[in-house]
């Protein structure tokens, strides 16, 4: 029922040559991070990934490709990156539950406890 989701983080342009065309001026790298959601809450993870792409030739850059300069490039602009902090935001079905069930407990401890009854 939850699923996973990445929103972008980051968008960076490389001065690197694309392993693909060699263009200089089109590798750009994207940091994404993780986020779950469900009908309940949505929480972000600390898990983050990032993607390389090629505007010039439309290429997605996979690290097996990545030549030592565009690895050097990617780990430092990764150091520098500052992810969202890991939070969980709950939606107003959840509230609803908590309270339903903050109420039924109640109930349950008055008549329990004999101050209510029926
Ligand atoms: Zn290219």
């Amino acid at each position: 029922m939850s699923t996973s989701k990445f929103f972008t983080l980051k968008e960076v342009s490389l001065n690197n040559n694309c392993p693909e065309c060699y263009s200089k001026d089109g590798l750009k790298l994207t940091f994404k991070q993780k986020f779950i959601e469900n009908i309940f809450y949505k929480s972000i993870t600390s898990e983050t990934i990032n993607e390389m792409h090629c505007e010039t030739c439309d290429t997605d850059i996979f690290p097996v490709r990545w030549t030592d300069e565009i690895e050097q490039v990617v780990n430092y602009k990764k150091r520098a990156l500052h992810p969202k902090p890991k939070s969980i935001k709950l939606k107003p079905l959840a509230w609803v539950f908590i309270i339903v069930d903050a109420f039924l407990l109640i109930t349950v401890i008055l008549f329990v406890t004999g101050i209510v009854s029926f």
